[in-house]
C-alpha cells in the first residue's frame, strides 16, 4: 500500500466508525441532540515527545490522546505504540471505547492514545524515557477521575508501571488509579493479563450454548498472536476447540490436525532479543511441525504449512478470530471469508461494507465493542480495587467478568433476534441508548424548550 492509500484509509476510519451510529440509531431511542453530541470527540491533544537516545542524539516522537465522551464516567482507553498510529485512528479507537464501556455497562466514557513509533527499534531505556515523556506531556489531560489510560497494541504492564510512576511523581503522591494494566506488585489486578482473551472466550461459550455444538468439531483460526490472541487461543484449546491456524505480523501457520498453543506461546516468548517487552520470534518460525517447535508432542505428526495473514482469513474454518489490527476484512476480501462465525478481538477489524456482505451471507459477527470488552472490564475492576485499597482474588475477577460478559452478550443477542439485525448494530443500539440516556438526564431541547419557568416544576 502506498502512502497516499494508507492516509486515505486512516482518514476514512473515523468517518466509517461514526457512520455506524446512523444505522444503529434506527434501533435505539436516542435523542437527536445526544446523537449529534456523540459524533464529535470531546477533546484532542497532540503532543511532541523529545527523547534522548542512547547514542546521545535527540529524537522527537509524535503522540495523541483523544477523549471521546465522558457523560457516563471518566474516559478510559489504552495507549498504543505503533508506526501506523494517526489522529483519525486514535479518534476511531476512542469512539469505540465509549461504545464498548456502554455495551458492558461499566461507568466509563471512551478515550485512546497513541505514539508513532516502532518500539522494537528502541532500547529498554529509550522505551522507558518515551513512556515517561508521553505522560509528562499528557499529565494535565488524564487523571483518576478524568481519563484513565491502559495497555493497547505494543504496550504492556511494565510500560503502564513506568507511566503510573511518572504521573505519581508529577502529582507528588502515589496514584495507582490513574492507569490500569499495571504489574501486580504496583497495584495491578489479578486476571487483567488475560482479560481481553478471556472475555472473547466467554463470548464463544455463549455461542456454544446457543448452537449446542461440540467444541472438538469446531475449527478456529486466530489472526494476531499478541496478548489477546494468545489467551483466547489457549483458553479455547484447553476447552477442546481445534485451533488450526495462527499468525502474527510476519505471517502465519496452518495445521489441519491443530496447533499446540502452549508450545506456540512458549516458542514466541522464548526468543527475546530487544527487551523483556518484545519478542523477536514469530509464530511462523518453524513450519516443519504444527506446534511451532520440531519436537511435536501431539499425536498427529503432520507438518504445518506457512500461510499469509490474508490466507488465514480465508480458510475453511468455523470461527475466525481477528485479533490483530483494524481494516483486515474489507469489501475486497469479504466475499472470500468462509467462517460462519467471527469473534472480533481486535478493534475495528471489519469495515462497514464488509459487514453488510458478511451479514447477507449469513455469517454471525460478535463485534469488537462486545467481544474484546473483557480487557476494559477488568481495567474497571483494577481501578475500583485501587480506589478501595482492597484487592480481589483471581476467581472473584473471573466470576465477575463472566457475569458481565454473558449478560452483555445476552442483551445484544436478544436485540439481534428480536429485530433481525447484525449483532454489531444491536451492540451500537444498546450503547446509544445508555449514552443517550446519560446525555438526556442533563436536559435536551425537549426539556429546555418547554414553557415551564421553574426547574422544580419539571
Ligand atoms: N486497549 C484495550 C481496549 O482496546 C483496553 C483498554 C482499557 O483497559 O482501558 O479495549
Amino acid at each position: 500500500m502506498n502512502q497516499a492509500d494508507s492516509n486515505a484509509l486512516s482518514n476514512d476510519i473515523y468517518a466509517d466508525a461514526i457512520a455506524r451510529l446512523d444505522t444503529a440509531q434506527e434501533h435505539a431511542h436516542i435523542d437527536p441532540e445526544a446523537l449529534e453530541k456523540l459524533k464529535h470527540p470531546k477533546a484532542i491533544l497532540t503532543v511532541s515527545i523529545p527523547v534522548r537516545m542512547d547514542d546521545g542524539s535527540l529524537r522527537v516522537f509524535k503522540g495523541f490522546r483523544v477523549r471521546h465522551d465522558d457523560t457516563r464516567g471518566p474516559t478510559k482507553g489504552g495507549i498504543r505504540f505503533h508506526t501506523g498510529v494517526s489522529l483519525p485512528e486514535v479518534q476511531a479507537l476512542a469512539f469505540w471505547m465509549a461504545c464498548k464501556c456502554a455495551v458492558v455497562n461499566i461507568p466509563f466514557g471512551g478515550a485512546k492514545g497513541g505514539v508513532i513509533v516502532n518500539p522494537k527499534d528502541l532500547s529498554r531505556m529509550e522505551l522507558e524515557r518515551l513512556s515517561r515523556g508521553f505522560i509528562e506531556q499528557v499529565a494535565d489531560f488524564i487523571g483518576p477521575e478524568r481519563d484513565i489510560p491502559a495497555p493497547d497494541v505494543y504496550t504492556n504492564p511494565m510500560i503502564m508501571g513506568w507511566m503510573m510512576d511518572e504521573y505519581s511523581k508529577i502529582r507528588r503522591e502515589r496514584t495507582p488509579d490513574v492507569i490500569t494494566g499495571k504489574p501486580i506488585p504496583l497495584g495491578g489486578s489479578l486476571g487483567r493479563d488475560d482479560a481481553t482473551g478471556r472475555g472473547a472466550y466467554y463470548c464463544v461459550k455463549e455461542l456454544e450454548k446457543l448452537k449446542s455444538w461440540n467444541p472438538s468439531d469446531i475449527r478456529v483460526a486466530v489472526q494476531g498472536f499478541g496478548n489477546a490472541g494468545q489467551h483466547v487461543a489457549r483458553l479455547l484449546q484447553a476447552d477442546r476447540y481445534k485451533i488450526v491456524a495462527i499468525s502474527d505480523s510476519r505471517g502465519g501457520i496452518f495445521r489441519d490436525g491443530g496447533i499446540d498453543i502452549p508450545r506456540a506461546i512458549e516458542r514466541k516468548r522464548e526468543r527475546r532479543t530487544v527487551s523483556e517487552v518484545y519478542s523477536a520470534s514469530s509464530v511462523c518460525d518453524c513450519p516443519e511441525c504444527g506446534c511451532i517447535e520440531c519436537r511435536c508432542a501431539t499425536e498427529d505428526q503432520s507438518t504445518g504449512e506457512l500461510i499469509t495473514n490474508e490466507q488465514l482469513l480465508e480458510l475453511d474454518i468455523d470461527i475466525l478470530i481477528p485479533a490483530a489490527l483494524e481494516n483486515q476484512i474489507t469489501a475486497e476480501n469479504a466475499d472470500r471469508i468462509r467462517a460462519k462465525f467471527m469473534v472480533e478481538v481486535a478493534n475495528g477489524p471489519t469495515t462497514s461494507d464488509a459487514d453488510e456482505n458478511l451479514w447477507s451471507r449469513g455469517a454471525l459477527v460478535v463485534p469488537d465493542i462486545l467481544a474484546n470488552a473483557g480487557g476494559v472490564t477488568v481495567s474497571y475492576f483494577e481501578w475500583a480495587q485501587n480506589r478501595a485499597g482492597f484487592y480481589w482474588t483471581e476467581d472473584e475477577v473471573h466470576e465477575r467478568l463472566e457475569r458481565i460478559m454473558s449478560r452483555a452478550f445476552a442483551e445484544v443477542y436478544q436485540l439481534t433476534t428480536e429485530q433481525s439485525i447484525p449483532m454489531r448494530t444491536a451492540a451500537y443500539a444498546i450503547a446509544l441508548n445508555r449514552i443517550g440516556d446519560a446525555i438526556r438526564s442533563l436536559g435536551t431541547s425537549s426539556y429546555f424548550s418547554e414553557s415551564k419557568t421553574s426547574v422544580l416544576e419539571a
